[in-house]
């Protein structure tokens, strides 16, 4: 177990991509803190992470809300002592063109996406700041590299998080902590389920591997960068997309 004792927190963990990662960490020894919007998938997660055998503190927080936040991380902190690691994964889609798309939904999606990550990178180091350590992981998406029609509001804000990583990778660098990022291709969840077939056929031709990514494959990357195997990697983005982009 190559996490034994450390604490990790992941935002948006109650289902998809963060709860593949919250499980995986679990695995690996990690004590476990997650917070979601959504309370049952929340609840579902909680039980699932405590089967492998690891404390878990699991919080309806919504990631926009600074004040929530810092609550969320204080109560993390009373119950394990530290934070070890921070994965900023609550992410949401509102695709539209450009030309139709509403304040509303630029709003949301930059807020959640972009703001959330800032909110809880800005509590967390904090208290890794202190411990001259720790591991901060942002799941971008290959869309914030190579942008996309109907999503200009969603490629912003992971384009945004990419450059948010790799200055506050900098900033945080002289504090042993370790801030990188992974972009995502296209990967089987409740998000990209929403998508017709037709797109998904499109999608589909342009990758490589010849198939799709599993929450497994992102859990895995997600694995070695908050490991000790990548002590020497900050301020990155690993793209973990079937060779799409390159
Ligand atoms: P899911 O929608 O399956 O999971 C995201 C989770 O985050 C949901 O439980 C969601 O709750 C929660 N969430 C939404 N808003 C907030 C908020 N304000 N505060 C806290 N939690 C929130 O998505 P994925 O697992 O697919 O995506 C996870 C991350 O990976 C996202 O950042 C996404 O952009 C990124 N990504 C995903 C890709 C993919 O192909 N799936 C590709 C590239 C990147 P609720 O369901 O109630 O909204």
């Amino acid at each position: 177990m190559i996490l034994k004792n450390k604490v990790s927190i992941i935002t948006g963990g109650a289902r998809g991509i963060g709860k593949a990662i919250a499980l995986r960490l679990a695995e690996e020894g990690s004590l476990i803190a997650i917070c979601d919007v959504n309370p049952e998938e929340l609840d579902k997660a909680k039980k699932e992470i405590e089967a492998k055998g690891r404390h878990v503190l699991a919080e309806k927080v919504d990631v926009t809300n600074f004040a929530d936040v810092q609550k969320f991380v204080q109560k993390a902190l009373d119950k394990f002592n530290k934070i070890d690691i921070l994965i900023n994964n609550a992410g949401i889609t509102r695709d539209g063109l450009l030309i139709r798309m509403n304040d509303a939904d630029w709003d949301a999606v930059l807020n959640v996406n972009l703001k959330g990550t800032f909110n809880c990178t800005k509590v967390v180091a904090k208290a890794m700041m202190k411990e001259r350590a720790g591991k901060i992981v942002n799941i971008a998406s290959i869309i914030g590299i190579v942008g996309n029609a109907g999503q200009a509001n969603y490629a912003a804000s992971k384009g945004g998080i990419i450059a948010f990583t790799k200055s506050v990778a900098r900033e945080l660098a002289s504090r042993n902590i370790n801030v990188n990022a992974v972009a995502p291709g296209f990967i089987e969840t409740h998000m990209t389920a929403k998508l017709s077939q037709d797109v998904k056929d499109a999608i589909m031709k342009r990758v490589p591997l010849g198939k799709w990514g599993s929450v497994d494959d992102i859990a895995n990357t997600v694995l070695f960068l908050v490991s000790d195997a990548s002590a020497y990697i900050t301020g990155q983005v690993v793209q973990v997309d079937g060779g799409m982009v390159t």
